[in-house]
């Protein structure tokens, strides 16, 4: 049985992503009264796939490079997930990302299952064509199991459209046909969608409104303070002044900056492209990221790195609600506090899920080579997570745990259902 203190029971980010992923899989299991021969085939994935990358460097010498695959539940769908490319990358990690990508396509609702791909390299330290014959020969070693209807893989941590676009190239000669619908993420001249870039912050924006909406505090000029002034962190501000909100603080790695009356997200923008920083700009005060996660506003949206709202700042949380852009902005013991002050947590899973439900579209559009304007793109991603917002929190309300827990179940209950449909279960 669940403890009652809702929050403990959350997600204890301390373990290793695996240990963290199968704890969250076993605390929904337990709220969803889930059925024990399910949980048992959720814990692994479907398939998991190694393979060594025989890799010709610049030098001339040949470098054998690691990568894997893991597709971990197709119940809904192809199998979807970013492929990533750090030194750091571990089968276990990947093994848990896939699972969470199951999670993530659940909540949203896209028919998709989830998957994960990572190779073990530096590309810091590697020119482009050593990326290239890399990713080419990569792509030539899980062509087995990727396919528009089989798993289509996608950016993630140091991958980008161009790496998308050398997978599509090398997929569709070992095919003999121009396949698109193998990869999302692809540049928009070779199969790409426009709105693409903004979907994440444009998703983050539209749970702003509708966090609103659900604590009664007014949209028009709620104020916004904005951690991380990256991908995520501009298209919000943008998009959340666009529809009237006001922000009044944002940062990056070398500082804030505040003002009272509203900060031009704009101008913010211009003046980091040309200084390599947010701070500085006219008008406003210069304050640290500890300071921006305090200070008295509406809502808070960390875009940046994991881990930053702590047990030893969280009480000092003045937003009303916390929109969580980044992944795993929240630690467990933060959730606690947050949930007692009674600051409500639009989790990352559905906060940041704009960017999958977008690669979803885009895969549509390739598959029926059909090509959507930007304004049906936006259309039809305010649909996706403005019905994946409320669902989440009648989910929470029902069940009276946060949103995160929620979303969690929610999603869980979802793959579980197709499961059982299609026999895994007594
Ligand atoms: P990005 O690299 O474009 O931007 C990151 C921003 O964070 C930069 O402005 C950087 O200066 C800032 N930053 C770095 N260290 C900081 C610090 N210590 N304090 C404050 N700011 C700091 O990255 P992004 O694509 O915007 O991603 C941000 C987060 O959102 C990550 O957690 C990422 O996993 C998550 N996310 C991104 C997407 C997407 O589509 N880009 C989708 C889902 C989740």
């Amino acid at each position: 049985m669940i403890e009652p203190s809702i929050v403990k029971e959350i997600i204890p980010l301390n373990g290793s992503p695996l240990e963290n992923a199968l704890k969250q899989l076993e605390i929904a299991a337990e709220i969803l009264k889930l059925n024990p021969e399910i949980h048992e085939r959720l814990k692994y994935p479907e398939r998991s796939l190694t393979v060594s990358i025989p890799v010709k460097m610049d030098n001339g010498q040949v470098k054998t490079f690691i990568g894997y695959r893991v597709q971990h539940n197709s119940a809904r769908g192809p199998y979807k997930g970013g492929i990533r490319y750090h030194p750091d990358v571990t089968l276990e990690e990947v093994k848990a990302l896939a699972m969470w990508m199951t999670w993530k396509c659940a909540v949203v609702d896209i028919p998709y299952g989830g998957a994960k791909g990572g190779v073990i390299c530096n590309p810091k330290e590697m020119s482009l064509s050593e990326k290239e014959r890399l990713t080419r020969r990569y792509t030539i070693a899980i062509a087995p199991i990727i396919g528009p209807y089989q798993d289509i893989p996608a950016p993630d941590v140091y991958t980008d459209a161009q790496t998308m676009a050398w997978i599509m190239d090398t997929y569709s000669q070992l095919k003999g046909y121009r396949e698109p619908g193998v990869v999302t993420g692809k540049p928009v001249n070779c199969g790409g969608l426009l709105g693409r870039e903004q979907s994440t912050g444009r998703g983050v924006a539209l749970c702003v409104r509708e966090a609103t909406k659900v604590l009664g505090i007014k949209f028009k000029n709620a104020t916004v303070a904005i951690q991380g002034y990256g991908n995520v962190g501009v298209y919000a501000a943008l998009i959340l002044k666009e529809m009237g909100a006001k922000i009044i603080a944002v940062s990056d790695s070398k500082g804030g900056i505040y003002s009272k009356s509203g900060i031009d997200p704009k101008a913010a923008l211009s003046h980091k492209q040309k200084t390599g920083s947010v701070v500085g700009l006219a008008g406003c005060e210069t304050i640290s990221n500890e300071e921006l996660l305090t200070i008295e506003c509406d809502i808070l949206i960390p875009a940046a790195l994991e881990n930053v709202i702590t047990k030893s700042n969280a009480s000092n949380i003045k937003a009303k609600a916390i929109v969580e852009g980044a992944n795993g902005p929240t630690t467990t013991e933060a959730d606690e506090i947050l949930n007692a002050n009674k600051v409500l947590v639009v989790p990352d899973i559905l906060a940041n899920a704009g960017g999958v439900t977008v690669s979803y579209f885009e895969w549509i559009q390739n598959l029926t080579r059909e090509s959507w304007s930007e304004e049906t793109v936006n259309k039809k991603l305010e649909e996706k997570i403005v019905n994946a917002f409320y669902q989440v929190y009648k989910w929470s309300q029902e069940l009276k745990r946060p949103m995160r827990l929620a979303a969690l179940a929610l999603a869980v209950n979802r793959v579980a259902e197709a499961m059982k449909m299609f026999g895994f279960g007594s």
